[in-house]
């Protein structure tokens, strides 16, 4: 077989992985030549913050927890002047996506160098693609400036990360995956890790549902949200991404859940524009050729996470305005977009059908 031509463009990244990776952190401080780090996080994760603030002694300036989902630009213009008050010359940024979004908004305007330490599996820390809510309307882009300089992944981290979060963020991570294999830019190098990625998720995420503290299955789930960050990264996203991004921005959805409940329905509507993609998704679950969206709806459904977009208020009345919302300055999918078909997609997602 004859390879066909692509392009492929890599990330710097420097990743520091392994349970008791953390306890390597003074050496990263010393490698990015800083010495006044601001730590981030949620209101609920300022104990992991504190922790991370003794290990760095004399090299913290402070602590900032509020970082907030979706980064509202109040919250980015709140830590920026925290960073310019305390004289931080660099963030630590422990958390998930949302930590990580803060620490690149100020990123973006100061430059200010990030060590990212993910206690999820959302991938943002392996991406230049930054965000920010202002007046309920989340703007995007990407710059390198915001790419973390250094990456801590101890599994260690996520053992406090409760069941109902542990799921949907790990199939967030499957999802990255999925769109990488049939994306637009799709090429062997991001498909050999977004194969693994799914590999290693399947292999363990339920594992880490039902037990948070199997530190195995920890980092398992953790390598496949690497390799699933660096594929979001590397590749444009498709229809599910645009439809996750629709959903959760005008019918204020949460993040990862939505992407739990879209993604068998989206893969099942790229299937037949995407054979070769989808093969490899099922191989990397475990299951016949065809199956790959239902397999994705059964690795969801093992890890007790909700499978209908009715379980999260939305209206079955708002499903027109989501189908018409998605065909609006799409991404680019293997599958040209019908109105039929979207519109069936998420009648099947808003009851939580399991595709054939
Ligand atoms: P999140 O960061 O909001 O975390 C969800 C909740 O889990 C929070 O309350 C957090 O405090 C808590 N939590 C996180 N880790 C924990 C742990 N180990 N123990 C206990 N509690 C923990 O959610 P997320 O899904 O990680 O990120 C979602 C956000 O990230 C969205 O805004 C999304 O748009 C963004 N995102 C951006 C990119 C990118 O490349 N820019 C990629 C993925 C996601």
């Amino acid at each position: 077989m004859t390879l066909p031509a692509f392009t492929y463009r890599a990330m710097p990244a420097r990743v520091v992985f392994g349970i008791g990776a953390l306890d390597r952190l003074g050496e990263e401080i010393k490698a990015l030549n800083v010495a006044r780090a601001l730590v981030l996080a949620t209101p609920p994760q300022r104990d992991q913050a504190a922790d991370i603030a003794r290990r760095l002694g004399a090299a913290c300036v402070g602590i900032f927890d509020r970082a907030a989902m979706h980064v509202p630009v109040e919250i980015a213009r709140a830590a920026r002047d925290e960073v310019k008050r305390l004289g931080a010359d660099v963030t630590v940024a422990v958390g998930g996506g949302s930590t990580t979004g803060l620490a690149k908004a100020i990123a973006l305007e100061l430059g200010t160098p990030i060590i990212a330490i993910p206690t999820t599996y959302a991938g943002s820390e392996m991406t230049s693609i930054w965000g920010l809510t202002e007046g309920g309307a989340k703007r995007t882009g990407r710059d390198p400036r915001v790419l973390p300089r250094s990456v801590i992944y101890d599994p260690s981290l996520l053992v406090s990360l409760p069941p109902e979060i542990t799921g949907p963020s790990g199939m967030n991570a499957v999802a990255h995956c999925v769109e990488a294999l049939y994306a637009i830019d799709a090429n062997p190098i991001t498909a050999m890790m977004a194969e693994e990625g799914i590999r290693a998720l399947a292999r363990s995420l339920v594992r880490a549902v039902e037990s948070p503290g199997d530190l195995g299955a920890r980092a398992d789930t953790l390598y496949g949200a690497w390799l699933a960050g660096t594929c979001l990264g590397a590749s444009a996203m498709a229809l599910h991404h645009k439809l996750c991004h629709t959903l959760g921005g005008s019918f204020n959805l949460p993040h990862a859940e939505v992407h739990t409940v879209v993604l068998p329905h989206a893969a099942a509507y790229n299937a037949p524009a995407a054979p070769e993609a989808m093969s490899r998704v099922a191989r990397a679950l475990g299951v016949d050729g065809a199956a790959a969206p239902g397999g994705l709806f059964d690795l969801a459904k093992r890890c007790g996470a909700k499978l209908a977009l009715a379980d999260f208020g939305m209206r079955e009345s708002d499903l027109d305005r989501a189908a018409d919302l998605a065909l609006a300055a799409p991404y680019p999918n293997p599958r040209p977009l019908e109105r039929a078909g979207i519109r069936k997609l998420l009648d099947d997602a808003y009851f939580g059908r399991r595709p054939a």
